[in-house]
């Protein structure tokens, strides 16, 4: 991308918003150089933002479904065409490597919106029956109305395009706010939206902060539904925020996925699963896979295993094809997570390998392995949002599985074994909103996304998600012509 474009407020009405609020600079962490700057959107212009999505419904909510189908069908072929570009900005506002951004970003955002194009044509309810005998009742499944979505900086692109693609599916308009370190690709994808031929007003962006804007989109009185993706303690603000007006809500929250070894495991995949699993956007990834809990006779060599090939990952320039593994978000982020370490190793825990910040610009941290870590750890409560493994050994199944669910969160989880029934009990019984078999991370446009517990509730992803974004209406019609009907006689008894 060319140096240090500058962008506006956000994408309203099919066109740049100019914003009430200040310039704001969008940083690279590889560097610390400004990337962008963006003007802020403030509550001011969430109000414009929403008047101008509730204007835009009824031509939209009206179009039929093989109209929408065309237009998320458009979008998807203009995001292909516009892979570099989004790839790029995403790497320079995330510091994702280009191999990622490249391989899972942006084609897994190209293959979920053409899902949605599909899906759009495929909204039929359950056929009409006369129910009562007197009666036809039938379903109606409609657009819930005005969305207001709030999403993180960590797949910026993925998670606006889960969140948009199904609401545009079921004939929705959408506010949304990315995260202010990461709004560039998102106001790429609502320009690609007005190219694709979306009417204007459909999908709007609001750059801004949290506190002001997200917390004005979740509490403004017209917006029908908020859908958001973060951290646990902001979902619960927002949820909050929303009961205001009784509004419905989505998060996709916080997660500490266990990784759970049974001791008939393939050592080498697991090994190789987990360092995958744990690293991958530099550790800053929801379902990764943070708590591996590991049969007491493969858990040496696990430990050993895990640690060496850590070591050979690649750290260093995003933009290389070469890296495997890019900086954290940013500087403030990269120091939580040193210090969550930093009081893990004083409190004795095993660091085996990774655990100091490297010299050098960027917000870089190791790949780090700390092992026998007790479960009363705050490395192994606390979400650390960082390429940082815990591993802990245990005993037998039951108490395996017991780790595994030993955690307030329920987004992600796997389980290695070769054993169908330990693989059948392991998917039963670990409370989570998905639970991989010898494999961690893999994600389908066809499967839902979404966790338990303090990680949420409700779906992204697959025709679940069309849940979020669609209301059901009983219609239910006379059909005997009778004045007097039989039931009146319950209210009153007047002569016929
Ligand atoms: P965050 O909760 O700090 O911020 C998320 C969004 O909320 C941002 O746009 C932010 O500006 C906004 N926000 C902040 N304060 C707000 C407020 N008071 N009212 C309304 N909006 C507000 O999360 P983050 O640091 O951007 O992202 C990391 C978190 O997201 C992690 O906890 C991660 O597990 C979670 N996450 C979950 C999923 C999932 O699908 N479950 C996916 C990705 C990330």
């Amino acid at each position: 991308m060319s140096n240090n474009p500058t962008f506006a407020a956000g994408w309203v009405g099919g066109g740049d918003l100019v914003g009430t609020g200040p310039d704001h600079q969008v940083i690279n962490p590889a560097t610390g150089g400004v990337v962008a700057t963006t003007a802020l959107a403030t509550a001011v212009d969430v109000d414009t933002a929403v008047t101008t999505a509730r204007a835009a419904l009824g031509e939209w909510a009206g179009a039929t479904p093989a109209e929408r189908s065309a237009v998320l069908a458009k979008l998807a072929a203009g995001m292909a065409a516009a892979s570099a570009q989004l790839a790029d900005e995403e790497v320079s506002q995330t510091g994702k490597p280009i191999r990622l951004a490249n391989e899972f970003d942006v084609p897994g955002c190209v293959d979920n919106t053409e899902f949605f194009a599909g899906l759009a044509r495929n909204l039929e309810g359950k056929a009409s029956a006369e129910y009562s005998g007197d009666h036809t009742s039938s379903i109606r499944r409609e657009p819930v109305g005005v969305v207001g979505s709030i999403t993180p900086w960590n797949y910026p692109l993925q998670m606006a395009v889960w969140k948009v693609m199904p609401a545009l599916a079921a004939g929705c308009s959408v506010v949304l706010k990315p995260a202010e370190l990461t709004p560039l690709t998102t106001l790429t994808l609502a320009r690609l939206a007005t190219e694709a031929g979306l009417p204007d007003g459909v999908f709007n962006v609001l750059t801004g902060t949290g506190a002001e804007v997200g917390a004005s989109i979740a509490g403004h009185r017209g917006v029908d539904v908020v859908t958001f993706t973060g951290s646990t303690g902001v979902g619960r603000q927002v949820m909050s925020q929303a009961a205001v007006n009784g509004t419905r809500v989505q998060l996709e929250l916080g997660g500490k996925a266990p990784f759970l070894v049974f001791d008939d495991a393939d050592l080498e995949a697991s090994i190789h699963g987990a360092v995958a699993g744990a690293l991958i956007n530099s550790g800053q990834d929801c379902t990764a896979a943070t708590r591996a809990i590991v049969a007491r006779p493969l858990y040496d060599d696990f430990v050993a295993g895990v640690g060496e090939l850590m070591s050979k990952v690649v750290v260093g320039d995003p933009t290389d094809p070469a890296t495997d593994m890019g900086p954290l978000i940013s500087s403030p982020h990269r120091d939580k997570v040193s210090a969550m370490v930093d009081r893990a190793r004083d409190a004795g825990i095993r660091v085996v390998t990774g655990g100091s910040v490297p010299d050098g610009p960027g917000a870089y941290y190791p790949p780090t392995l700390l092992a026998d870590v007790p479960e009363d750890a705050e490395v192994y409560r606390d979400e650390i949002f960082g390429p940082v493994l815990t591993v802990s050994p245990f005993d037998d199944d039951d108490d395996g599985v017991r780790r595994a669910n030993d955690t307030v969160y329920g987004l992600a989880a796997s389980a290695w074994t070769r054993d169908l029934y330990r693989a059948q009990r392991a998917s039963r019984e670990i409370h989570a909103g998905c639970v991989w078999i010898n494999d961690h991370i893999p994600i389908i446009s066809e499967m839902p996304h979404g966790g338990v517990g303090a990680s949420g509730f409700g779906k992204d992803m697959s025709t679940y998600s069309l849940d979020e974004y669609l209301t059901i209406k009983h219609v239910m019609s006379d059909i005997t012509g009778v004045p007097h009907k039989p039931w009146h006689r319950t209210i009153f008894t007047l002569p016929r």
